[in-house]
């Protein structure tokens, strides 16, 4: 029999919003799992994105210095501002995550820990956003463990050739080294998702996985090279032109050239490129548009 936490939620009568992601953990197992894997101090400032019912934010608040939980529904806010009002470490702030001030968030504590830790039970309509705005500010975070549809998990983690290795495998790896530590049944929450659950830890990388000239024209190629995942890289590149404006100027001649220059070939599909693959190619376009530049300097002279 497995060790069932009694959910507030249940016990409130307050009734789980779905368009909210409201799947409250209730398999205290896995919230081990979760603490674990997170590795706290009394030095550590722990952002929980996604309160709930305060389950997580308790088992935090054991093991961290400080614990800054954001929750979106009120319902929740005023059940969670009662269960922690005894707790000087807890700060419970209302809003959507995605609306609030990062550093500010993560400021608000008096503790020392140079980077802060984000602990979640991600809501799951909005995971990829969540976890691309924690990484636009990575430097603030050493590490970030979340538990996300396993489909989401097996993205963080794809290697290139797998089906599942995408632009977003690109992002995560780019600033972390990620790692599934346990796939999570839907019984282990309530109510119960229609699909398995993960807990990934991700470890911020003190600098990014591949050093590039520029970062906009990484990601670009990297968008662009998926955002027609069938064609051919040569392909793919370029038509992205056409959105990426980081890759406006570079045609499809010049592209070919770069290609064999970088050592890609051009009928490869970015979905087999690696990480360094992408930056030789980044590095190499961003190269050809200092010289375009500097032509075009000539020209006008
Ligand atoms: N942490 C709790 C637990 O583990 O049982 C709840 C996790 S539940 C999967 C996700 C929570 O995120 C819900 O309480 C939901 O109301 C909240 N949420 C949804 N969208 C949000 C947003 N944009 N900003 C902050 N919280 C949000």
């Amino acid at each position: 029999m497995k060790k069932q936490i009694t959910n507030m939620s249940k016990e409130s009568k307050i009734r789980p919003r779905k368009h909210l992601g409201q799947n409250f953990l209730i398999d205290r197992s896995i919230l081990e799992v979760i603490v674990n894997a997170a590795k706290l101090t009394k030095d550590d400032l722990v952002l929980e994105i996604g309160a709930g019912t305060g389950t997580l934010t308790e088992a935090l608040s054991r093991d961290a210095g400080h614990v800054v939980a954001v929750e979106i529904d009120e319902r929740l806010v005023s059940l969670l501002r009662q269960k922690f009002f005894q707790y000087p470490d807890v700060e419970i702030v209302k809003g959507d995550f995605l609306q609030l001030n990062l550093t500010e968030l993560t400021a608000s504590s008096t503790l020392i820990s140079e980077k802060s830790k984000v602990v979640a039970n991600l809501p799951y309509y909005i995971t990829s956003p969540i976890i691309l705005e924690l990484f636009r500010h990575a430097e603030l975070f050493e590490r970030l463990v979340v538990l996300v549809q396993k489909e989401v998990a097996e993205r963080i983690v794809a290697a290139p050739g797998s089906k599942r290795y995408g632009a977003f495998s690109v992002a995560v790896q780019y600033h972390a080294d990620p790692e599934i530590m346990a796939i999570v049944p839907p019984e282990a929450f309530w109510p119960q998702p229609k699909v398995d659950s993960a807990v990934v830890k991700m470890m911020i990388r003190e600098a990014p996985r591949v050093k590039t000239v520029d970062e906009g024209i990484f990601f670009a190629v990297v968008r662009g090279g998926f955002a027609k995942r069938r064609k051919t890289i040569l392909r793919a590149l370029s038509m992205a032109g056409k959105t990426y404006p980081e890759l406006a100027s570079v045609k499809e001649d010049s592209i070919r050239r770069i290609l064999a220059e970088v050592g890609v070939d051009s009928e490869r599909r970015a979905e087999t490129l690696s990480l360094e693959e992408f930056g030789r190619i980044a590095d190499a376009i961003a190269l050809e548009r200092g010289e375009l530049s500097q032509g075009e300097k000539h020209d006008v002279h």
